[in-house]
Parts: C-alpha cells; structure tokens; sequence
C-alpha cells in the first residue's frame, strides 16, 4: 500500500486517489509518499524506447500502488498522451553542444501544464465514477495551469472547475484558452489583483472547512501530488534518451512554484541517475535565493515576460524542505508558519547543504531573456518562449563538474503562447500550431472579482448550488 503524508506532520497518512482528490493536506502541508518508491538500474534501462503512455504508466503505478489497476492505468495514459500532437509527446531538440531541449508544450493548451493535467481529468473521472459526489476544483493560475485544467476537466462527469486568474497579468492566449470553454461545469475568475492574490484566496477557501466540506473541494495546482508524479515522466524519458542509466544527465527548469523542479527529485529519488537540477527564475528569484543565500524569502511580485513564474511562493519548495529536515512534519509546519507570518525563514545548515546536492539556482532578468530568444534563433532558426528562454540563458552559464554531462533545459511552453514577448525579442512572429484551432475567434466567459476571499468564496458556493 502506497500512502501519502503531510508535509506538516498533522494529517493522517491516506491513499493515493484521495491525496489526488484532497489536493492539500487539511494541516495545510502538501501530500508526500510515506515512503519513495524506488526503479531498479535495469527498470530504468528497459524504458529506452518504450512509448511515453508506457513509461507514464510504469511511473504512476510506483505511486499508485493498488488504488488503480494496471490495465486501467495504461489505459488512462493512453488516452491522456493521445491529445498530444507529437508522437513522442515530449521530444527532444538539440541547441548546442550537450544542450537540449525538452520540448513540453505540444499539448492541446500548448504549456507544459498539460502533461500533468490531461492525466489527472481522468484519475478524477475515474476516482468518482462509483461515488455519488460533485467535487468542485477551484484553481489559481499565473497562466497556464487554467487552460489546461479548464480543458483537462470541462465537460466531464462529478466535476466542476472555477480557475482564478490575475487581471491582466497573463497573455491574452493564455487567457483564452480558459475563458472560451462554454461547458456548464466551468467558471473563470479574473481577479483583480496578484497570482500570490489569487494562491492566497485558494489556501483561504481549503483552510475554511465548512467551506471546504460545503461544496466538496478539491485543487488541481501544483501542489496535488499527481501533478508531481505525472511530472517525473519526462525526466525520465529524456534522461533515457540520452544515456541514463549509463550517463548521468543534468536539467535545468524554469520554476515559478517549484512543481516542474521538484519532479525532477522526485525522478532522482527513484533511481534516475540526475547530475543537478538547475532551478531557473526569471527576476522573481525567491527560489533561486534561497540556493545561493540560504535564506527563503519573499520580495515584491514584478511583472515579466514569463507570466507564469512570476510567483514569490513557490509553494512546492515546502516538499523540498521536509525532505532536507529528515522528513520533520513538526520542523516543516514551523518553518512554513513562521514564513508565512513574516515572509522570510532562514535554511538550516543542514537543510542547504542537502538543497545543493542536488539543485543551484539562476535568475535571468528582462534582457537576458529578450537576448536569448534572439540568439537561440540566430543559431537555430527556431523560435522559444520567454520561459524556456530562462531555461536556455541560465543552462548557458552553468559549469557542470563533468563538461560531457548532457544538460536538458525543459521547453515548458510554445512560443505562440506569448506572442507579444518573441516578436518583440526577435522580430519574428510565432505561428500557432493548427490545433489551437478557432481560439481567437470564439466568445469569452468570464466574471471580475477583487482579491478577496470572502468574495470568491460566496461566488463558488453559489455556483456549486451549495
Ligand atoms: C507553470 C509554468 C512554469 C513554472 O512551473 P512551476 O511548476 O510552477 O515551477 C514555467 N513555464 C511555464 C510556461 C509555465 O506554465
């Protein structure tokens, strides 16, 4: 049996669908396996060119335990990875010697986020199909995460989905995808206020439980566990592709909330051979701080041409620090209270020294990034987003400790996502892959609210008939 702990200690230990349906821990810590399940060196060998849905499935199953029947299981991969438009689903690009790209962004809202998302509309679907309840998702995004939750989830059975997003901080692709869903199970929020604003009014309305229980909550943000270990997967696929077991292999990820990077320890606690990960931030740099300085602490939220991380609480960072405290749910619960009071917690020695066996952190300002989406074009007549092109411009600086490592920077979005940022980085504008479809031509649906949780919360309570 595979069962899922709070990283603060105070929740008892529960199995793998309801972690996935509680999303937070009710202690307000987020779900971690009890114990990682682990691959053996020839488990990992035997992925290499295995299907993507086949090494999903091997991956999940590990987490899964026996909440979800093998067959089953593949099945749910298989069809998540079928809306895909490449073959390979996450394939790989080489832009430089050792340098790669892992190209995340070929599902149907063009944004890593789909990879998780498309699998978890079916472990929900799946995990209450025999049960007589409407769960209600509520969701804060700085972008992305809406569209593929709104997708992942419009239109399906026992569940509805509000997704919160900051008033005119996200591109207006990015928010068309979410506000042109017209099934009747969707609402939009544009908040008027900050993506911490909008993360905020989503802990307010978990941390409220006759709320909570009043209109059976559930979250899909980065902090549900399957999102982590839908996650994994393509750390897995890509570091088999290019040698491991043989060879370890090193990535470097953009991180806004720490989900994508910590996916990357999740794959490495269960054997996969990774060098470093490489947590790259645009100038909201709390993580990349929190590596150098040893200090985890908030600054001012200032606006980019990477939406999507312009986050300073990368709620994920907490799975990190239970895991460098040995796993202290009393510690963890601390710390993170004391951060959230005060906006700033100092790592234990200890705690860091372990970060930095694994991660470093980079920030790349405004120009750099501009910089990089021309010079990545100038040298491969492809054209990134601002996301990857923190990715790309923080791998470049990176010294290895063995120069032949293979460094995969992870492509979390299509350049036709933020059309705006690359035209003005590299003149050129990106050409939308067919499958977006009549996007920017079909009504939207939206309703405005102030970044107050009392305000949401009436609102959801009402749309939920509760
Ligand atoms: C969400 C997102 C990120 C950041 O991922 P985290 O898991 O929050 O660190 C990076 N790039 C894009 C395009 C995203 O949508």
């Amino acid at each position: 049996m595979t069962r899922y702990i709070s990283t603060r200690g105070a929740a008892p230990p529960i199995g793998f669908l309801e972690a996935v349906l509680a999303g937070l821990a009710p202690d307000g810590g987020l779900y971690s396996p009890e114990v990682w399940p682990t691959f053996t060196t020839e488990e990992i060998a035997a992925f290499a060119g295995q299907p993507y849905a086949q090494v999903a499935a091997a991956v999940l199953s590990k987490f899964a335990g026996s909440d979800i029947e093998p067959r089953v299981l593949r099945e749910m991969c298989d069809e998540a990875y079928s809306t895909f438009s490449h073959k390979a689903v996450t394939p790989l690009s080489q832009i430089g010697d050792n340098l790669f790209l892992l190209e995340l962004f070929h599902g149907p809202t063009l944004a890593f986020k789909d990879v998780a998302m498309q699998l978890l509309g079916r472990l929900y679907e799946h995990a209450l199909k025999s049960k007589q309840r409407t769960l209600t998702i509520i969701c804060a995004t700085s972008g992305d995460t809406g569209g593929a939750a709104v997708e992942a989830f419009r239109g399906r059975a026992n569940v509805r989905i509000v997704a919160l997003f900051p008033e005119g901080r996200i591109s207006e692709v990015q928010r068309r995808f979410m506000t042109t869903a017209s099934d009747a199970n969707v609402r939009c929020l544009s908040i008027q206020g900050s993506f911490d604003d909008c993360q905020n009014i989503v802990k307010a309305a978990f941390s409220d439980e006759s709320f909570r229980t009043g209109v059976d909550l559930s979250g899909v943000n980065s902090i549900n566990w399957a999102r982590i270990a839908a996650q994994a997967v393509y750390y897995f696929t890509a570091a088999v592709a290019l040698g491991a077991p043989g060879r370890p292999v090193a990535f470097c990820t953009p991180t806004g909330n720490f989900g994508d990077a910590f996916a990357g320890f999740a794959a490495k606690q269960m054997g996969l051979p990774i060098a470093r990960i490489i947590a790259a931030t645009n100038s909201n740099d709390i993580v990349a701080r929190a590596f150098e300085e040893g200090r985890y602490s908030r600054g001012a939220v200032t606006h980019t041409q990477s939406p999507a991380m312009d986050i300073q609480i990368a709620s994920n960072f907490e799975r990190l620090y239970f895991e460098t405290v040995r796993r202290e749910g009393v510690e963890t619960a601390r710390t993170f209270a004391a951060f959230a009071e005060t906006g700033a917690v100092t790592l234990p020695p200890g705690a860091l020294a372990a970060m930095r066996a694994t991660f470093s952190g980079a920030s790349v300002d405004e120009a750099e990034t501009a910089r990089t989406i021309l010079s990545v074009l100038n040298e491969t007549r492809s054209l990134i987003d601002p996301h990857t092109a923190v990715g790309v411009a923080a791998a470049r600086r990176a010294s290895l400790p063995d120069p032949t490592t293979p460094l995969v920077v992870l492509s979390t979005a299509h350049p036709a996502k933020f059309p705006e940022a690359v035209l003005a980085a590299s003149g050129r504008s990106p050409v939308a892959p067919a499958s977006s479809g009549d996007l920017a031509v079909k009504p939207e649906r939206f309703d405005r609210l102030p970044a107050d949780a009392e305000t949401v919360k009436a609102y959801v309570r009402a749309f939920a008939g509760a």
